[in-house]
């Protein structure tokens, strides 16, 4: 019997300073849970998500950082063969914010797809449960971010009060099938 059913198995990268919420941003959008210490285990962590998706089923892997943040790049072999990615700042550090084109470099120049493209991105402004200063006075400017440094789009998430996180993953998903 032949399977007639794509495999839609996708990795997912979750990329960010330190401390922005990325394991959060996973384990809400994977177990559905939340907590205010995740260790920041060396190493690298995966976690699977199961999506119906037009009849079809979907899995993302997403890859997770923990302690490589600091020197704010990894390696080609991390990044291979990725199908997409966020990049997550915290609303309430600036700094953060400034690595986020950094990030985009880092992984721009070491995974591009077979036809050339970079991989869809999109950026995760998180913590909007939080101070949004950072937002209200560059609210404009972050549209016009995206488009410059290649996101696909943005969202304002919070993984503490589940905001947004199932809406861009959808979005990413539509972007990754969009370009295959
Ligand atoms: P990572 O280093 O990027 O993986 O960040 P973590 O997921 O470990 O989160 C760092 C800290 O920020 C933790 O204390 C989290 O509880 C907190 N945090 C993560 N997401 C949110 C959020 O959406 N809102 C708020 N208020 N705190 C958050
Ligand atoms: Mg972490």
């Amino acid at each position: 019997m032949q399977n007639h059913q794509k495999e839609r198995l996708y990795k997912i990268l979750v990329i960010g300073d330190l401390g922005v919420g990325k394991t959060s941003i996973i384990k809400r959008y994977v177990h559905q849970t939340y907590s205010t210490n995740y260790r920041a285990t060396i190493g690298v962590d995966f976690a699977l998500k199961v999506l119906n998706w037009d009849s079809e089923t979907v899995r993302l892997q997403l890859w997770d950082i923990a302690g490589q943040e600091r020197f704010g790049n990894m390696t080609r072999v991390y990044y291979r063969e990725a199908m997409g990615a966020f990049i997550v700042f915290d609303v309430t550090r600036p700094t953060t914010f400034e690595a986020v084109s950094k990030w985009k470099e880092d992984l721009d120049s070491k995974l591009t797809l077979a036809n050339g493209k970079s991989i869809p991105t999109v950026l995760l402004a998180n913590k909007c449960d939080q101070s949004r200063d950072i937002l209200t006075n560059n609210g404009l400017k972050i549209d016009q971010f995206c488009q410059e440094n290649g996101f696909a789009g943005w969202f304002e998430t919070s993984a503490k009060e589940n905001i947004n996180i199932n809406e861009a993953s959808n979005f990413l998903v539509k972007h990754i099938i969009a370009s295959e």
